[in-house]
């Protein structure tokens, strides 16, 4: 493992990404940094400024952009997400793999701009099911709900720009699966090469008996 990667993960509004993250750093909290977005949107009952997001407003927000202080950003039903460049930098470079939970225009320039950033999609086990828990949450209005569900017949159509898809069904097998997932990406060569150069020389010294 030589530093840390980015993920991306996205997927339609009551996917379960939240929870899916919020288990995957309980389990491995030496690994994982999970980035905080900022946003314009306003909190939600039990949501905190600097817990689940920075809540600013658009004037703030659009000074981050003015700074090239974001990493990407996106617009997301009439209100900025965006992704603070600091925190993201810094903790790749202590080894951290750094959690983004983005939508699909933001996941897209992060690839643009990280090319070895995984990118991956979650989803319910079916859209009845998904929509079941998007009612149940019962965090927003019939009328939010219902623009995020038409948002998500534009996102399905890009499921496939992702390089994996992980299905939530059970939440513990989902989040060992999306730890695999991103181990597996540390051992791609192209993350290993540290690692290759010190077994080449290893193995020309043992050969010629050293
Ligand atoms: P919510 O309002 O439900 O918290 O988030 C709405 C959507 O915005 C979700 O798909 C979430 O993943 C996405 N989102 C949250 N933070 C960011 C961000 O920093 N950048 C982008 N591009 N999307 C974000």
């Amino acid at each position: 493992m030589e530093k840390g990667l980015l993920v991306v993960l996205s997927g339609f509004s009551g996917a379960g990404k939240g929870t899916l993250v919020k288990e995957l750093l309980k389990k491995h909290p030496e690994q994982y940094a999970l980035s905080i977005s900022a946003t314009t949107r306003a909190p939600r009952e039990g949501e905190e400024h600097g817990r689940e997001y920075f809540f600013v407003s658009k004037d703030a927000f659009e000074t981050m952009i003015a700074e090239d202080a974001l990493v990407e950003y996106a617009k997301y039903v009439s209100n900025y997400y965006g992704t603070p460049k600091n925190y993201v930098l810094e903790q790749m470079a202590l080894n951290k793999d750094v959690l983004l939970e983005i939508e699909l225009q933001g996941a897209l320039q992060i690839r643009e701009k990280f090319p070895n950033a995984v990118l991956i999609f979650v989803t319910p086990p079916s859209a009845k099911e998904w929509k079941r828990r998007l009612v149940d949450r019962g965090t927003e209005t019939m009328e939010v709900i219902e623009a995020r569900m038409a948002r998500a017949v534009v996102e399905s159509a890009y499921m496939d720009q992702y390089d994996y898809l992980l299905v939530n069904d059970d939440l513990q097998i989902c989040v060992d699966e999306l730890h695999g997932l991103i181990n597996s990406q540390h051992m791609r060569s192209c993350e290993c090469a540290g690692f290759i150069q010190k077994m080449k020389e290893e193995i020309k010294n043992i050969v010629k008996g050293e």
